[in-house]
């Protein structure tokens, strides 16, 4: 029968378990670590390890680790393999085994256990990994024309701008083998998609850049849980897995229409649903609330990026037909009942859980509301005053940059119902604008660096850090000044 996504986990675990790691539940989505606002990667929770700045308590662990990536958002629901969260499976190695077993246990894994067959899968190695290539080609008998040489932004992990890194491996499965080796290029993903990543851990990336030599060689893997989902299931996309799809089926019946007969832009707002739903109910469950700053700026980002991708599909209101109510807790009761082997909390969390999105959702709906209206008074303006004096009516980008800043209101939905009354949208003017603010708060941000003069108090008041916006929030580095 078909593989569950639970059982794709399991079966990694309980593999790693069978050669010597020790089983760790997940940490949080929010890191003990001053270098990340979130948690992006499995190997967060045993960075001091690597560092050698704690003891490793066993030689090896696997976990399946819950992982937010906010610079993945623009690909969500328009890339078939990302979403902001996932989980990554891991297999971690503090000081013990090295490239050979890693790469051969990966191989085993991937053909033996999950079964995929071995012509399907093509590998990347760092370009000077003679090490990595050699394991592959002459123990694993990968052929080399499947094992490709790659740069150091495919093949250099790091987990930010400083800390524990390496060359990495990856492991591509190959939708399309018929297309033959010649021209294949792995970055194609409409034929390849990356799975698997094994991170030979072996440097600390200091301040100033340089790389010092750990003092052990460890392991650092990822793989997609629901990335293996969707290779096994047989599914064009991981939002297809059994590990989203409930809850895309359920926010299409609540707007009326059926995933399978929807056009590919209602396809992406319920993939942004599925992936977003998840976000916010695990954020919140880990403790992140609605707030603007750091990470409470980011769940907040999110759950007004939800409400408004459903209010665009045509929901509105609760299930019980209450047009005022709200429509998240209906969702969010999807996301939770899938939650049990993800994260055994979260069903215990279930009622805070419930009342925050349904306070945070309530709140938005009446600024997007009020927004709706000083946007037609906007828009009044612009048509008088273009009759008056013969120009084309226009929304500067300062009132573009009210209604997004103030209002909580997205320059899309400001362009499209300008649109609609035929008036454009100065978006130069309104990219000046974000721009003096993101200055702004980087200004603000270094007054507060030069005034507390201490690395340790800097560090202390990382929850705090301003939120600049999705553009600047990258994964990693999200620590400004
Ligand atoms: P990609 O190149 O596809 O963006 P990546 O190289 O950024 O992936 P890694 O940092 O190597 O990803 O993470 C390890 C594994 O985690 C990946 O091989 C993939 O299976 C999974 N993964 C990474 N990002 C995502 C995401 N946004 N959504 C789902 N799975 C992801
Ligand atoms: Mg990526
Ligand atoms: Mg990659
Ligand atoms: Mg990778």
């Amino acid at each position: 029968g078909k593989w569950s996504g639970d059982a794709i986990r399991r079966r990694f675990l309980e593999f790693y378990a069978a050669r010597g790691h020790k089983i760790l539940p997940s940490s949080s989505l929010v890191p003990d670590d001053p270098t990340v606002l979130l948690t992006i990667a499995g190997m967060l929770q045993f960075k001091p390890i690597f560092l050698g700045k704690e003891p490793r308590r066993v030689p090896c662990a696997t976990t399946s680790q819950k992982c937010i990536r906010t610079n993945d958002i623009e690909n969500v629901g328009r890339t078939a393999r990302h979403q902001t969260f996932f989980e990554m499976l891991g297999n971690f190695s503090f000081g013990d085994y090295f490239k050979k077993e890693a790469i051969a246990w990966a191989w085993e894994l991937a053909t033996k256990e999950y079964g995929l067959p071995a012509e399907r899968l093509w590998i990347s190695v760092f370009e000077d990994d003679d090490e990595a290539f050699n394991i592959w080609h002459n123990e694993v008998g990968v052929p080399k024309e499947r094992i490709k040489r790659m740069g150091a932004e495919d093949n250099f992990w790091t987990s930010g701008a400083t800390g524990p890194c390496g060359p990495c491996s990856e492991i591509y499965y190959d939708f399309y083998p018929e297309r033959g080796s010649s021209n294949a290029d792995l970055g194609d993903d409409s034929r390849f998609i990356e799975f698997y990543n094994l991170v030979f851990m072996q440097y600390n990336k200091k301040d100033d850049g340089s790389l010092e030599p750990l003092k052990q060689k460890n392991i650092d893997t990822g793989m997609g849980l629901e990335r293996m989902a969707c290779i096994i299931q047989k599914v064009p996309n991981n939002y297809e897995t059994d590990l989203i799809f409930p809850i895309i089926e359920k926010a299409a019946s609540m707007a009326m229409v059926s995933y399978d007969k929807a056009d590919d832009a209602i396809k992406t707002n319920l993939k942004i649903i599925g992936d977003h739903m998840r976000a916010v109910v695990y954020l919140i469950s880990d403790g992140v609330i609605p707030s603007n700053i750091g990470r409470g700026y980011v769940v907040r980002r999110l759950i007004r990026r939800v409400v408004r991708t459903c209010r665009l599909i045509g929901i509105r209101g609760d299930v019980q037909g209450n047009s005022e109510g709200a429509f998240l807790p209906s969702l969010a009761e999807v996301v939770i009942s899938l939650s049990t082997e993800i994260d055994p909390d979260v069903e215990s969390r279930r009622k805070s859980i419930l009342g925050e999105l349904q306070r945070e959702e309530l709140r938005f709906v009446q600024t997007l509301e009020r927004g709706e209206k000083l946007l037609d008074e906007l828009l009044d303006e612009a048509l008088l005053c273009a009759g008056n004096n013969g120009n084309k009516p226009s929304l500067s980008g300062k009132d573009v940059f009210l209604l997004y800043d103030t209002y909580g209101f997205p320059v899309e939905i400001t362009a499209e119902i300008a649109s609609e009354r035929g008036v454009t949208v100065d978006m130069k003017g309104f990219d000046i604008e974000m721009e003096n603010q993101r200055k702004q708060s980087q200004a603000a941000h270094n007054v507060v660096k030069l005034s507390v003069g201490n690395e340790t108090e800097i560090v202390k008041s990382i929850p705090d850090t301003e939120f600049l916006g999705y553009d600047s929030l990258s994964a990693s580095a999200v620590i400004k000044g």
